[in-house]
């Protein structure tokens, strides 16, 4: 029996997380809900059948000559559970029909952490997520520094750190808003909330962030630094994330000059440009004076997407993280 998936706002991350349910063995796609009759609607209803997530709205859909084929409270009712790929904090105004309807659900990093019942990224807490039945699944940003923080965790004793975020300002499709020219302290009152959220899925790192958002759409940047106690092997780290597919190393030396290089590289290798990996500067790995320095970049719009997967089958206990894992990477083509 394959668990029914329906997702509940198919923008960029929900059109993302469908295609990624439907490479799976284990779980469907029965699904997807817009609110507007745009062009993704209809591209929606073509692929996986749509549902108006605002009742109301059916007849607009209707009127646009889009096929719909009910309400968001007709879809749970076919749905084991929902992925709410909804805009930040619409997603806890969706809760009490979940409840209502009886389905588990995922969240997205938009919403509070108080939404679910625990916060998720696949390499920090999976175990956390068995059997829940309202997980989150953290942030581009917080799964970017969980992953990564996760697999230091697990080799040194982590004394403190301090992580910046370039962040980009709004995604490509988003024409209304935009920083054009400027670089924005965002938040102006620091640290930055990253933090915290990283402290809901690893609770025992001590960490404290800063972020701006600058005028690209592209990616995110983060410069790393991390106090470790003892000795640290930059070889030993660069091994470490070499072995780990969800971590991806570029070069300098290849000519991965910056963000703009990595997405030229990602729209050749995937659909979308999709790229589901840190992607980590080799050569800015380096032990100095008692800290390790790290700079990576984070494609906003794809980083989550093998989490969502692995969430949903830690929810109905389908797999272990080993074996989630390797089958969303494996399907996902993440090596
Ligand atoms: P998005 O592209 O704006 O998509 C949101 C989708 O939700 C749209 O399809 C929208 O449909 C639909 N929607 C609007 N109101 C709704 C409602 N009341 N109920 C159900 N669906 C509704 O947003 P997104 O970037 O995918 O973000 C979704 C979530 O993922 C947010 O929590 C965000 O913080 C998080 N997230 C985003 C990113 C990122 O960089 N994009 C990365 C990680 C996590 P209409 O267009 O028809 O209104």
């Amino acid at each position: 029996m394959k668990v029914k998936v329906a997702i509940n706002g198919y923008g960029t991350i929900g059109k993302r997380v469908a295609d990624a349910v439907s490479l799976q063995d284990d779980m469907e796609v029965v699904g997807v809900t817009k609110t507007k009759p745009d062009f993704e609607a209809r591209m929606g209803a073509e692929k996986y059948g749509l549902y108006a997530a605002i009742p109301d709205r059916v007849k607009a859909f209707e009127d646009a000559g889009i096929e719909v084929k009910g309400t968001i409270e007709d879809l749970l009712e076919k749905a084991d559970i929902v992925v709410d790929c909804s805009p930040g904090k619409v997603g806890a105004e969706n809760k009490p029909l979940y409840e209502k309807a009886g389905v588990k659900a995922i969240f997205q990093g938009g919403e509070k952490a108080h939404v679910a019942e625990v916060s998720f990224s696949s390499l920090a807490n999976y175990d956390d997520a068995v059997g829940k039945s309202f997980v989150r699944v953290v942030s581009c940003n917080t799964t970017g520094l969980a992953r990564v923080l996760s697999i230091l965790r697990d080799m040194y004793e982590l004394r403190k750190v301090r992580a910046t975020m370039i962040r980009r300002v709004v995604d490509p499709k988003e024409d209304k808003k935009g920083l054009v020219n400027g670089i924005m302290p965002d938040p102006v009152k620091l640290p930055s909330h990253h933090a915290e959220d990283v402290k809901t899925v690893l609770p025992d790192v001590n960490i404290v962030t800063t972020a701006f958002k600058v005028p690209t759409t592209l990616m995110h940047l983060h410069s790393i630094a991390v106090e470790i106690d003892g000795n640290v092997s930059v070889d030993d780290v660069i091994s470490r994330f070499e072995e780990e597919p969800r971590i991806m190393l570029f070069s300098k030396e290849e000519g991965f000059t910056s963000t703009a290089k990595i997405i030229e590289f990602a729209r050749e290798y995937r659909l979308r440009y999709d790229l589901f990996e840190n992607a980590v500067w080799r050569e800015s790995i380096n032990f100095h004076d008692g800290e390790l320095y790290i700079t990576q970049a984070i494609h906003q719009e794809a980083i989550v997407v093998p989490e969502n997967i692995d969430a949903i089958r830690a929810m109905f206990e389908l797999a272990d993280r080993q074996e989630s894992m390797k089958k969303t990477n494996r399907t996902l083509g993440i090596v």
